[in-house]
């Protein structure tokens, strides 16, 4: 099977646990303000590669991945859940041995109605990263130009099937960095018995050059990069909103 890639990344430290095999996946129908893989958008583009290829690189530099595995991101993962669900397989079933699988996604390419489609994919996956970009739905739109409702529903899925997931959230100056928000993202979240973890993440400002190479104009311009210090308090803020909507559901 083939599948879209924009491009591999070897060593990747930031993406799931320990060193990961980072494949990023073409195509993305979401138009986040602070993206900076603007060259992941178009489906169209990015190279055929097939499943064997990838595990045979992987295979190649093994060693290295030792206490991590593979991350499959993008672009958005979930356009291509066939590919993804045959990847993952395969690198369950590699030859030097089972190899952990991890999932990052936006969440949006879910289809409820087409279970199907994803089911390999779910049932291949060790760890999904959820990145949730807003706890509004306006909001939401606004800086994604996507519903938010799809990525609550995929993370509903996940936590149905238990399968462990890490939420993200990336923190924009004056967009995505208030506490009341990460309160109500908290607040979301509450439900998923399946989160095992929460990364905040501070919006940098280095994916700018792309948007010039690529002729399009950068929405975020004049944001300046997030204060890291406020990151800790607005985890807290996040993990306040979980413990009260876990109380509110224990009533
Ligand atoms: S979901 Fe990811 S790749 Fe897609 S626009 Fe947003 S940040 Fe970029």
């Amino acid at each position: 099977m083939l599948g879209n890639i924009h491009s591999i990344e070897t060593f990747g430290t930031v993406d799931g646990p320990g060193v990961r095999f980072v494949v990023f996946m073409q195509g993305c129908p979401m138009r986040c303000a602070y993206c900076h893989n603007p060259d992941t958008w178009k489906p169209g583009e990015g190279c055929k590669t097939s499943v064997a290829q990838i595990v045979d690189e992987f295979e190649r530099n093994r060693a290295f991945y030792r206490n991590g595995g593979i991350t499959v991101t993008g672009g958005e993962p979930l356009l291509q859940p066939q590919f993804v669900g045959e990847l993952f397989a395969a690198m369950h079933e590699a030859p030097g041995g089972r190899v952990h699988t991890c999932l990052d996604s936006s969440g949006f390419g879910w289809l409820p109605g087409k279970p199907e489609r994803f089911e390999k994919l779910l049932g291949e996956c060790d760890l999904v990263l959820l990145d949730v970009k807003h706890a509004h739905a306006d909001a939401h739109k606004r800086l994604t130009g996507c519903d938010l409702a799809p990525v609550l529903a995929f993370g509903g899925e996940l936590a149905r099937r238990n399968i462990p997931a890490v939420i993200r959230h990336v923190a924009v100056p004056g967009i995505t960095d208030s506490e009341e928000e990460c309160e109500a993202l908290g607040r979301l979240i509450a439900p998923w018995r399946n989160v095992v973890g929460l990364e905040v993440l501070p919006y940098h400002t280095m994916g700018v050059e792309k948007y010039a190479e690529l002729g399009i104009e950068y929405p975020l311009a004049e944001t300046p990069a997030m204060n890291k210090a406020r990151i800790p308090a607005l985890r807290q803020s996040i993990l306040r909103g979980m413990k009260a909507g876990r109380a509110q559901l224990a009533r």
